[in-house]
């Protein structure tokens, strides 16, 4: 009966912990304040700052195994864990995933594709990624953002000033804009044993920057959602991946895939997994983490995930219960603040068998039309 260690107390960790229940193991989340939603479904906490090395010790020495839901952990905190337990995914992939410099440049050493970048640290700098990217292009911080934050579209050269002080700190990454076709991302989890596996490419649309829907299978064709996931496994196995890895893509209009970003760590564009496929991300994740199996990510129906966002989404929620066909998952949080996720909706189609657009709205009742 050992214990997984989580840190990080959102609503990740809370699944996490919720899959590692049902596999038999009890979980300790180490968290920042006492109302992180993890704690409401875990055996244990730690409470204080991920930055206090006695903290991290007192965590690590009540668990068997180390992961993380969190990314703005510090990389070298779950180093000093990783001489007391195991730590998985590595201390070394967060510090890739979390800085997108070191990002992108993982990802150009293995010769997976990504938008044109160039880093940013001045007006100098700035005005030569310009020319490089060309215009349009995303300048972003380099660290800590999440949700679209910390992003400044520049359209034109007269941006170019406002965009460099509202953004900070510095460097920067100046990023060509793609001209999508589609957002897709693939989850990958890699076992303890050197087992890859892959769930199936979904898709995903954003609403100012949140993820707001996600579709599975993503509609593309056989090819390219094999292509998704042989880069996701190509990623897994450059970092020596222990758990689960979230990519998401850019699906250009000549057809061709960019990777946009990597999350070590169970990804929103998986939740539809939690009622669509007999294994889902957390579970996956946490038996990838304690040495478990891994079973063949089958899924038996085809899925639509809705976050709840705000207070705007969370004031239908009498209708949403009420509605049978949306499988609720909340997350517990008590304030809906704006831009905050609160909880997912699933739904479930036969296999095979997604609808159009028209169909999909019509299936989300309540919460039809307030996609893009
Ligand atoms: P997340 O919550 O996914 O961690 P984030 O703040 O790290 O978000 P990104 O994933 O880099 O930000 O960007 C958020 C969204 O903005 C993307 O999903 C995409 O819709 C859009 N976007 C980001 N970069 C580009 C780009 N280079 N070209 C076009 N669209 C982009
Ligand atoms: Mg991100
Ligand atoms: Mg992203």
């Amino acid at each position: 009966n050992s214990v997984l260690g989580i840190v990080g107390g959102g609503q990740l960790g809370r699944m996490s912990a919720m899959a590692a229940a049902r596999l038999g193991f009890r979980s300790h989340i180490l968290a920042q304040h006492e109302d992180e939603p993890g704690l409401q479904v875990s055996h244990g906490a730690t409470i204080g700052s991920f930055n206090d090395p006695a903290v991290l010790k007192r965590f690590a020495e009540a668990v068997d195994v180390i992961t993380f839901e969190f990314e703005n952990v510090s990389a070298n905190g779950l180093d000093l864990m990783s001489d007391l337990r195991p730590v998985r995914p590595s201390g070394n992939i967060l510090r890739i995933s979390q800085d997108r410099e070191q990002e992108k440049t993982f990802l150009g050493s293995i010769g997976i594709p990504v938008a044109p970048w160039k880093i940013v640290t001045d007006e100098q700098s700035l005005a030569e990624a310009a020319e490089t990217v060309g215009y349009p292009f995303i300048l972003k911080t380099t660290r800590m953002g999440y949700d679209g934050k910390g992003q400044f579209r520049v359209h034109n050269a007269e941006q170019l000033n406002e965009a460099l002080t509202t953004l900070s700190p510095k460097p920067l990454v100046a990023e060509g804009m793609v001209d999508f076709a589609m957002e897709i991302s693939v989850m990958v989890v890699r076992g303890v044993d050197g087992t890859i596996r892959t769930f199936p490419a979904t898709e995903n649309r954003h609403v100012s920057g949140i993820l707001d829907i996600s579709l599975a299978p993503a509609r593309i064709s056989e090819e390219m959602a094999a292509e998704a996931g042989r880069i996701a496994c190509r990623i897994a196995e450059g970092l020596d991946l222990i758990g689960i890895l979230g990519v998401e893509m850019f699906v250009g209009r000549k057809g061709e895939l960019l990777v946009n970003e990597i999350a070590p760590r169970p990804h929103n564009s998986g939740h539809w997994t939690m009622d669509a496929c007999p294994c889902d991300q957390f579970e996956m994740h946490v038996r990838a983490v304690t040495g478990l199996p891994l079973p063949e990510p089958v899924r038996h129906s085809d899925a639509v995930m809705k976050n709840l966002v705000g207070p705007d989404d969370m004031a239908l929620w009498p209708e949403i219960v009420g509605t049978q066909r949306l499988i609720p998952h909340l997350y517990g949080k008590r304030e809906a603040r704006p831009g905050r996720k609160m909880g997912h909706v699933n739904v479930l189609f036969p296999y095979g068998s997604m609808p159009g657009e028209f169909g999909v709205q019509a299936a989300l009742g309540p919460l039809a039309g307030s996609t893009e």
